[in-house]
């Protein structure tokens, strides 16, 4: 199965494509977490992306896609995967409709005032990734993931200006897809628009999206 998972920053893309990963048993792909790889591991590409990345813009097209290739030539991607922030321009959907042809793409809509708060209180495993909320979805211990012991850290690009940057970025060039998609008959989307609903409980309404 190949999803596309599509929403405002902060709207739970990467927490609920892991757990749909677990439970399709299909990877779970976020350009966001290949191109801070690649700003750590600072290879070329990562090297040009960071400039984009630090200030809340889009990284150009052209890179963003090379590296999604690459990783779509990967095994693991033989029956499927879900795409967590890509594609997020026309031109990235355009391309990948020349690779792949996916299924479902699940649109997690929320309200602005919800991703601004989810955002700035947002912290992340440097080791596996995992995705915590230090007010809703609090580590058990502070600092520390409950999954792997790894430090919890709160992201370069997620200080106000650069949230405020890339919510600009997700109006003017990611939600055109929402129209691109529903015109193709693919489109399902989950609305939240609480703060307070165990996430557990999110994810099984959207899993019943999913095998709708
Ligand atoms: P994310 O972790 O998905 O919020 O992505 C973090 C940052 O990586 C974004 O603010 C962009 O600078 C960059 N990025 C991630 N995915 C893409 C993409 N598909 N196209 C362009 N830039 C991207």
């Amino acid at each position: 199965m190949k999803i596309i998972v599509l929403g405002p920053q902060g709207s739970g893309k990467g927490t609920h494509s892991s757990k749909l990963s677990n439970v399709l048993n299909v990877p779970h792909i976020s350009s966001g977490d290949i191109l801070r790889d690649n700003v750590s591991k600072q290879t070329e590409l990562g090297i040009k992306a960071k400039e984009y990345m630090d200030k809340g813009d889009l990284v150009p097209d052209e890179i963003v896609i090379q590296l999604m290739k690459k990783r779509f030539e990967e095994s693991d991607c033989n029956d499927g995967f879900i795409l967590d922030g890509f594609p997020r321009t026309l031109e990235q959907a355009k391309e990948l409709d020349k690779i792949a042809e996916i299924d479902i793409v699940l649109y997690l809509e929320i309200p602005e005032w919800l991703a601004i708060e989810r955002l700035g209180n947002r912290v992340v495993c440097k080791n596996c990734k995992e995705i915590y909320n230090l007010k809703s979805v609090r580590p058990k211990q502070d600092g520390i993931c409950d999954e792997c012991g790894g430090e919890l850290y709160q992201r370069e690009d997620e200080t106000p200006e650069a949230i405020k940057q890339r919510l600009n970025e997700y109006k003017e060039k990611t939600e055109p897809l929402i129209e691109y998609y529903k015109n193709k008959g693919i489109l399902k989307t989950f609305f939240c628009d609480k703060d307070n609903v165990p996430v557990e409980e999110n994810f099984q309404k959207i899993l019943s999206i999913v095998r709708s």
